[in-house]
């Protein structure tokens, strides 16, 4: 490993965060870090068990009172002090995300601000907090309303954006007043390790923030939702792990929240502005490797323009630059791990014997790591595997559609809805199409929705709750109303 990779590797505390001190799990394991541009171990971290979780509890447990009761100015600037230590570090935490999760680093780099920026919001939002008091309606008493922090939650984070998935989640709790357990995804536990740390040097006290790295997430994180001193559960990550999670919060009836998989349609009109149409279907496709909740996942293309956009599409996915994430000019890194790899091959083999044409790529790279080159299918059958399921890799499946009718009726055959697109210039079609689609969010004539400063989440099973804008905070908020009689 290169000098500067491996220092930055070296940088980051390996151990469980517990009550404010880094330590070994219990039983003394760990477990390997894997680059997937190698397949090769980057460093070993320790694998807490079920004592060890307990033990993050009851340290969040412990310090809740206290930290509910901080001043929520100091809250806040606890957050826009560690907002400021991640752009500072931005070169070294980028580098060390690509190293873990595969991503380019120019991304990564894009990650760690979009991360950061979590952090300025709600380091804003947290003295904005606030309740209400009203007359009764017969004049005799008063309503006063209060907001408090849920109390101790329960934060589990995907591989896929390591950093993100973590300060979208803490900023709101930290704001709220709310102390925490969070478990990072096993492939890429170091970005989170990095920020505890920063968290730490930032002025977060000890308890409030708890981080459990593990390979037996199950078998760690169920005791504590069936233990009854988390009050909440947020949870980034599969559809699948989702539904179970829920189920398990329904013994201590826990808060949820759920952000979970998509099946982005990507909705080209013939009268869309054309170039906008294909720069944003390689944002919305191509960013973090395909490897998004929100990436485009079907593209429907009105007939008119179809193979234009389709010529174009594969001219700019053929310039595509395959390699590992550190090396300049590289724009697709490798996938997560051969797993993934064998999903996507297996929806592209797939959708080719439903019918699909194969116009670009459609297979793995020998050699180390774990890369699948871009692909682009045309004439893609609704009824192939990809058109139902997440591909979670660099690959475009495109199908050509005549009315608006079917195109949103097409984009709706989901059991997902986090996220569309729809490119038109027409502004009345644009609103109609936008109410009709059944999601959480729509990129009009724009390939990336995410924004720190909006309610990000889904419908249907995508999930519940929103993360981020306004609505992030109340997720970790309670509503108390006092009846106040009066004489
Ligand atoms: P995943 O397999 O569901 O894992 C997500 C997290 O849950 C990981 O930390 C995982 O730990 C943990 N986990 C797995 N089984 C668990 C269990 N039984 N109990 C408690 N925790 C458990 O998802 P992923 O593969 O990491 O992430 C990709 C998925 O996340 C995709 O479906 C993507 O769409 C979704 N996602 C959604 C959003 C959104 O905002 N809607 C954002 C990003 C990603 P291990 O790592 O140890 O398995």
């Amino acid at each position: 490993m290169p000098a500067r990779e491996a220092t930055v590797v070296e940088q980051v505390p390996k151990e469980l965060f517990l009550a404010g001190k880094w330590q070994p799990a219990r039983a003394g394991g760990t477990f390997p870090v894997v680059d997937p541009s190698t397949g090769r171990a980057l460093c070993e971290v320790a694998d807490a068990g079920p004592e060890d979780g307990l033990a993050a509890l009851d340290a969040a447990v412990a310090a809740q009172r206290e930290w509910a009761g901080y001043p929520p100015r100091e809250r806040g600037e606890i957050l826009r002090r560690a907002y400021q230590l991640l752009l500072d570090r931005v070169d070294d935490l980028a580098l060390l995300m690509t190293l873990e999760m595969g991503k380019p680093l120019a991304e990564a780099r894009g990650e760690i601000a979009y991360a950061a920026e979590f952090f300025r919001w709600f380091a804003e939002e947290a003295v904005r907090v606030d309740g209400g008091y009203a007359v009764a309606p017969n004049g005799k008493g008063r309503f006063l309303v209060m907001r408090q922090p849920v109390g101790p939650c329960l934060l589990i984070t995907p591989w896929n954006f390591p950093m993100a998935m973590g300060t979208r989640k803490i900023g709101p709790a930290v704001a709220a007043g709310c102390t925490m357990v969070i478990k990072p995804a096993e492939q890429t536990p170091l970005s989170m390790l990095a920020l505890a740390d920063i968290l730490a040097e930032a002025g977060l006290p000890d308890g409030v923030l708890n981080v459990v790295t593990t390979s037996r997430p199950g078998a760690v994180m169920e005791p504590l939702i069936r233990d009854g001193r988390a009050r909440k559960l947020s949870f980034t990550g599969s559809t699948a792990v989702g539904r179970r999670l829920l189920e398990q919060c329904a013994d201590q009836v826990l808060r949820v929240s759920l952000e979970l998989g998509g099946n982005a349609p990507f909705l080209v009109f013939a009268d869309a502005d054309l170039d906008a149409a294909v720069e944003g279907a390689m944002t919305a496709k191509l960013r973090n490797i395909g490897e998004a909740c929100t990436a485009a996942n079907r593209f429907y293309v009105q007939r008119e323009i179809a193979e234009e956009f389709t010529a174009r599409l594969v001219e700019r996915m053929s310039a595509l630059r395959i390699g590992r994430g550190t090396e300049d000019g590289v724009t697709i890194g490798p996938l997560i791990d051969p797993d993934a790899v064998d999903k996507v091959s297996g929806l592209v083999s797939d959708a080719c014997e439903r019918g699909a044409k194969l116009l670009l790529g459609g297979s793995a790279v020998d050699g180390e790591g774990y890369f699948y080159r871009p692909t682009v299918l045309a004439d893609v059958p609704g009824d192939a595997r990809m058109a139902r399921e997440e591909i979670f890799g660099p690959v475009a499946p495109i199908s050509v559609f005549d009315t608006e009718d079917e195109a949103v009726t097409a984009a709706n055959d989901t059991e997902y809805g986090l996220v569309s697109y729809v490119y038109t210039r027409d502004l009345d079609r644009a609103l109609r199409v936008c109410e009709r689609l059944e999601c959480g969010m729509v990129g009009l004539n724009q390939g990336l929705v995410s924004n720190p400063a909006a309610p990000f989440g889904g419908t249907k099973h995508s999930g519940l709750g929103r993360e981020g804008g306004r609505v992030g905070i109340d997720e970790f908020l309670e509503t108390k109303y006092v009846a106040v009689g009066l004489a």
